[in-house]
């Protein structure tokens, strides 16, 4: 029994869709179906980042390419207001190096996903490194 009118019903599922698709959460479902349990955003690490998995020593990151500055084809450099993007782009990646020594300084092992990887149609690669890592 469907409840929902067609076009509630599309806007149901467009939104959906969309959730899912944002690349940490292709990579959560990902992991979570391959059997991996994981804390999310852990507040009492460097970052909290997004993915944390205690009892293997690991974190796994995932992070925007136009953010964080891939420089991959999906993260095209902005042709206006240039020296306040890459002000605030040169802060997050100078943010995500902190933080990445600091997680590494206390023993942490950490990977980190392109939003680009997670895009891609065939994830066996990024799930093949994802596997070896976490061990
Ligand atoms: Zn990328």
């Amino acid at each position: 029994m469907d409840r929902l009118a067609p076009e509630q019903r599309s806007a149901l599922m467009s939104r959906i869709r969309s959730t899912d698709t944002k690349p940490e959460f292709v990579v959560r479902r990902l992991l979570h179906g391959l059997g991996y349990r994981y804390v999310l955003h852990d507040r009492r690490l460097p970052g909290r980042p997004d993915l944390v998995f205690p009892s293997r020593g690991c974190v796994v990151q995932v992070q925007g390419c136009f953010w964080h500055a891939h420089g991959c084809s999906i993260s095209p450099t902005p042709k206006s207001n240039t020296t306040y993007w890459s002000a605030k782009i040169q802060g997050n990646v100078r943010r995500d190096a902190r933080n990445a020594r600091a997680l590494r300084a206390l023993g942490w092992r950490l990977a980190v996903v392109w939003e680009c990887q997670t895009k891609q149609r065939d994830l066996s690669s990024l799930t093949s490194r994802l596997t070896k890592f976490l061990g």
